[in-house]
């Protein structure tokens, strides 16, 4: 039978619940466990598709083609488990199967409720990610402790816990212990009544996380344990990491977090062995060499925007002993000052474009891309940035100079990015674009087969629009290489040009499918190009 692991926040929003969740499945992973895990969200959209960066990061992707919350990234990330279309639920997508079964009248005859029917949703959802190979499903509850939005999802844990027996679904409490520095003290009322609250509805967690600045002492845990009813050997401290994310995991591990959760849903704790995560972690924090890649974005200074292509610079560096430094620039600003591209971009020893929608800033991506082609800077372009480097090269080198997409001008006379056909006539926005992962064959000679180490790979996408294959012909003539298309060779799904010490375009997102500890072939690639770059110039 799988056991549960709730999770739920208190105080305030932000506190990394997601990365706690992911560092506990990495912990009972390493004891042995298999593990899957999710996140609930409270909010109304299906699911964060459709929702701007600025509002809630990035979207990530799943193999399976869920557009999910970023935490399924830190979950991916930290505990290598993969995602899929169950480990993201959010209240929209919860009342629109609801209302779909009430309108097929699935319901006949009853009044349709919060308690019992959308409370019932929200235990499916849990329930699914139980199987039989699953010893332990963990459960992250979006949102804090009081919020009106997040009742009924409480309830349905709630619930679930009581049907599944307290020695099968426990509760993990996070919190916040705010110090204040005017009087110099750590405090632990609101920590209480957060716990007060969840207590009103029936839940009395099992464990306090506390997140707080600086050390707490006896007092405070004393005081914990007493006044929320939580064993005081069960009230954890996360201190805030010194250096990395990935310090975390060793942090809990350090006071039994994994050990007591076990010991709670009477399992097998198996055995512990961080030795080789501590070798990999003096890796991450003592890096030899260093090197700068400029991300010419929408949101390049909102570091959750692009949190997987962040990490992903990070693994880069880490397989190769380097500290990858990110130099965010806002591609509205070149296009605004063309006369400052070179000047922002000569301190970058690698350029990328990331993904993104719409036509704001455009034009600044392209004229990136142009100095990187033209300087032999290192670059890669991840699907709106390889959209781009393919108009920028139809542009620039076969000379049509009104070639677009046409998302950014439907009259251009040279659409050398044009909608998928099987997108045409989709006039809904919500989860309508090419999702998930397909194959893609990489032509053996390219540089891209050579990272990879193989011709056949699989990677994640989001697009509607395609390299456009009328000018495929005239653009391989003019020098770009096709170097990966879709099986049946119709999509263009990677792009280089040989002359050039590092110029790779990709179709798909390469930035979900990077792990800390395997980090992906084509950021490796660049971080080495770059380092190359780094080292020409400072030798
Ligand atoms: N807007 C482009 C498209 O829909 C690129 C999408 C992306 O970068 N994820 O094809």
């Amino acid at each position: 039978m799988t056991a549960h692991i709730f999770i739920t926040g208190g105080v305030v929003s932000s506190l990394g619940k997601g990365i706690t969740a992911a560092s506990l499945a990495f912990l009972l992973k390493q004891r042995g466990c298999k593990v899957a895990i999710q996140k609930l969200d409270p909010y109304l959209n299906v699911d964060p598709g459709t929702m701007s960066p600025f509002q809630h990061g990035e979207v990530f992707v799943t193999d399976d083609g869920a557009e999910t919350d970023l935490d399924l990234g830190h979950y991916e990330r930290f505990a290598e488990v993969n995602c899929t279309q169950a480990s993201n639920y959010t209240s929209g997508r919860i009342y629109s199967t609801l209302l779909e079964r009430e309108r097929a009248g699935g319901y006949l005859g009853a009044t349709v409720q919060v308690i019992p029917h959308v409370t019932n949703e929200i235990k499916a959802a849990m329930q699914a990610l139980h199987a039989p190979d699953i010893d332990v499903a963990i459960t992250e509850i979006g949102g804090t402790a009081g919020d009106i939005e997040s009742l009924p999802f409480l309830e349905a844990a709630r619930q679930f816990a009581f049907e599944a027996g307290r020695d099968h679904a426990i509760f993990i409490h996070l919190t916040l212990i705010p110090y204040l520095r005017a009087a110099q003290e750590l405090k632990t009322k609101p920590s209480q009544h957060s716990v007060a609250i969840l207590r009103n509805i029936g839940i009395t967690p099992d464990i306090l996380v506390c997140r707080t600045e600086i050390p707490m002492d006896s007092g405070h845990i004393d005081k914990l344990a007493l006044f929320c009813n939580v064993q005081r050997e069960l009230v954890i401290e996360e201190l805030d990491v010194q250096h990395s994310i990935y310090e975390v995991p060793l942090e809990l591990a350090r006071q039994k977090l994994d050990l007591h959760v076990l010991k709670l849903l009477n399992m097998d704790p198996g055995t512990l062995n961080l030795a080789p995560y501590r070798k990999w972690l003096d890796g991450v924090l003592n890096p030899r060499y260093n090197c700068t890649v400029a991300v010419v974005g929408k949101y390049s200074k909102l570091r959750d925007a692009y949190k997987s292509i962040y990490e992903a610079l990070d693994h880069a560096g880490i397989a190769s002993e380097t500290k990858v430094k990110v130099l965010p620039v806002e591609a509205e600003d070149l296009e605004n000052h063309p006369e400052l591209t070179a000047d922002i971009l000569k301190q970058a020893d690698a350029i990328l474009v990331p993904g993104g929608f719409g036509n704001r800033g455009v034009n600044g991506k392209i004229q990136a891309i142009e100095y990187a082609r033209n300087n032999q800077i290192p670059f890669l372009g991840i699907c709106l940035g390889m959209q781009c480097a393919v108009i920028e090269y139809a542009r620039n080198v076969l000379r049509h100079e009104d070639a677009d997409s046409s998302e950014f001008n439907p009259q251009t006379t040279h659409a050398v990015i044009d909608l998928m056909p099987e997108q045409r006539g989709i006039d809904r926005m919500g989860g309508t674009m090419r999702l998930g992962a397909y194959p893609c064959r990489l032509n053996p000679s390219s540089i891209s087969a050579n990272l990879y180490g193989t011709e056949n790979i699989s990677e994640r996408h989001r697009h509607r629009y395609e390299f456009n294959p009328e000018f495929r012909e005239k653009m391989e003539k003019a020098g770009m290489y096709i170097a990966g298309t879709s099986p049946d060779n119709r999509l263009v799904e990677v792009v280089e040009l040989p002359e050039h010490p590092y110029f790779i375009g990709c179709q798909f997102h390469p930035e979900f499918k990077s792990r800390p500890r395997n980090a992906h072939p084509l950021f490796k690639g660049l971080v080495a190009a770059a380092l190359k770059k780094h080292r020409r110039e400072n030798a």
